[in-house]
């Protein structure tokens, strides 16, 4: 009676591309500046382009080699996007992850731009 079908959504999700999953976009460009732990350098922006054959995560390690658990998960912003028609925003994000033994919180932050073509 209660026989899985064997369709499961976050796996479908985890291998689904950009055209699969968002058939109507093209490209998406992420543009991001890791906020460096040193204050005094300028923000140093890289450029990810996702195209439609890409696989639609839109996820970046954090920079700090002893944050846990850490990253930038773009995704949820760019779903937002596309649901939205949406093909330009900007914002901050700040990493979840803990840093050392004591559990302190690595809260770095990601400025980010993001273009959906
Ligand atoms: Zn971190």
């Amino acid at each position: 009676m209660s026989e899985h079908t064997g369709l499961d959504n976050d796996t479908n999700r985890a291998h689904a591309t950009i055209s699969e999953l968002y058939p109507d976009v093209g490209r998406i460009t992420l543009f991001v500046a890791i906020e460096e732990a040193d204050a005094e350098s300028e923000p140093n922006y890289q450029q990810i382009i996702f195209t439609a054959g890409t696989e639609a995560i839109f996820r970046l390690d954090c920079s700090r080699d002893d944050c846990a658990g850490g990253g930038f998960d773009f995704t949820p912003i760019v779903d937002e996007m596309v649901k939205n028609g949406e093909s330009r925003v900007h914002g901050k994000l700040a990493c979840e992850g803990t840093l050392g033994a004591v559990g302190d919180r690595c809260g770095l932050k990601a400025e980010y731009r993001i273009i959906v073509d």
